[in-house]
């Protein structure tokens, strides 16, 4: 059997700068910001390594850098502080780990993927997810180190819109972001990583889609790998990434139909944002119903990452 062509997916959030806002400096460090994620991703997949791993190392680089709502730069909930989910799937065997509602590991997937591996559970949240990633010897942040301003001034902008009862004004940069990544290796495993703050002034204790696998999180070999970004709600009601699955496996309908269709679906229902996700044979759909997504694919052909609707743009 001839191995398939390694590729990589990642996504930095449906919760773009309005266009009409965004700087040249800005959208190039964006494009930068991706393209460092996909490097480190590929990088495992260009030496024969796994899927697991390589998403993983994507979903890192994103945490680590402010600019997406996740680790370093995630958004406050409207007590004022950071609740962090996470997820890792692998394709090969519907192995999960997940966390929800922490702050202190400085990459909250590499929780998710501690429980996966160490523990007899697949999901952790609050208190005793914050002591098993001590116990884990997870590398720990202070809060002031995942702090920007500009997540703060989100956070009291989207207060005093409440506080004022003004309408919502549709910036999707205020109250959206996440990160994910998805991958076919060289062996044809896939896997899928979601990391996310959630979004901005969602009530504490809230968990969203990410670390739900089935909604915002999926991978399975016989179908596809999926990393989702949104309107969580939505995503959960919908079962958005299982919907995808099921329509691959049942309905037999190729990933793009499948991907594409749901994420129209739910674009009336409110369920703004978007997804990435690859098959087996290394297909991959980028659908969002939001005015942008950053994203970006790494394979043999080269790199390539886009924010709004144009078509992505090799550097
Ligand atoms: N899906 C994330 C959540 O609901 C947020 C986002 O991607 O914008 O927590």
């Amino acid at each position: 059997m001839t191995r398939p062509d390694p590729v990589l997916a990642i996504h930095g959030g449906a919760g773009t700068i309005r266009r009409q806002s965004m700087t040249p400096e800005a959208e190039a460090r964006y494009h930068a910001g991706l393209r460092d994620a996909l490097s480190a991703g590929y990088a495992v997949l260009a030496r024969g390594g796994p899927a697991l791993d390589a998403v993983v190392e994507a979903v890192k680089s994103l945490e680590d850098n402010s600019l997406f709502n996740a680790g370093r730069g995630a958004v406050f909930n409207a007590d004022g502080t950071q609740e962090m989910d996470a997820a890792l799937m692998d394709g090969r065997d519907r192995r999960a780990g997940a966390v929800a509602g922490i702050c202190g590991p400085r990459h909250p997937i590499l929780a998710a993927r501690a429980v996966m591996e160490r523990s007899e559970h697949v999901l952790l949240c609050g208190d005793g997810a914050r002591r098993f990633c001590a116990e884990a010897g997870l590398e720990h942040r202070d809060p002031a180190w995942f702090r920007t301003e500009q997540r703060w001034q989100a956070l009291q902008e989207e207060l005093e819109r409440r506080r004022a009862g003004a309408a919502d004004d549709g910036d999707e940069a205020r109250k959206h972001g996440t990160v994910g990544a998805v991958a076919l290796d060289g062996d044809g495993h896939l896997a899928a990583a979601t990391s996310t703050g959630g979004m901005t002034a969602k009530a504490a204790g809230r968990v969203g889609d990410s670390p739900v696998f089935g909604a915002g999180t999926w991978a399975d070999d016989r179908t596809c790998a999926v990393s989702a970004t949104g309107h969580g709600e939505l995503f959960i009601r919908h079962a958005v990434a299982h919907e995808i699955d099921a329509r691959m496996r049942w309905g037999g309908q190729p990933l793009a139909t499948a991907a594409e269709s749901i994420i129209a679906e739910i674009a009336p229902l409110g369920g703004s944002g978007g997804l990435i996700a690859v098959d087996a044979r290394g297909n991959v759909a980028l659908p969002f119903n939001s005015s942008g997504m950053y994203r970006g694919v790494a394979s043999g052909a080269g790199v390539l990452t886009g924010i709004y609707g144009d078509p992505l743009v090799g550097r």
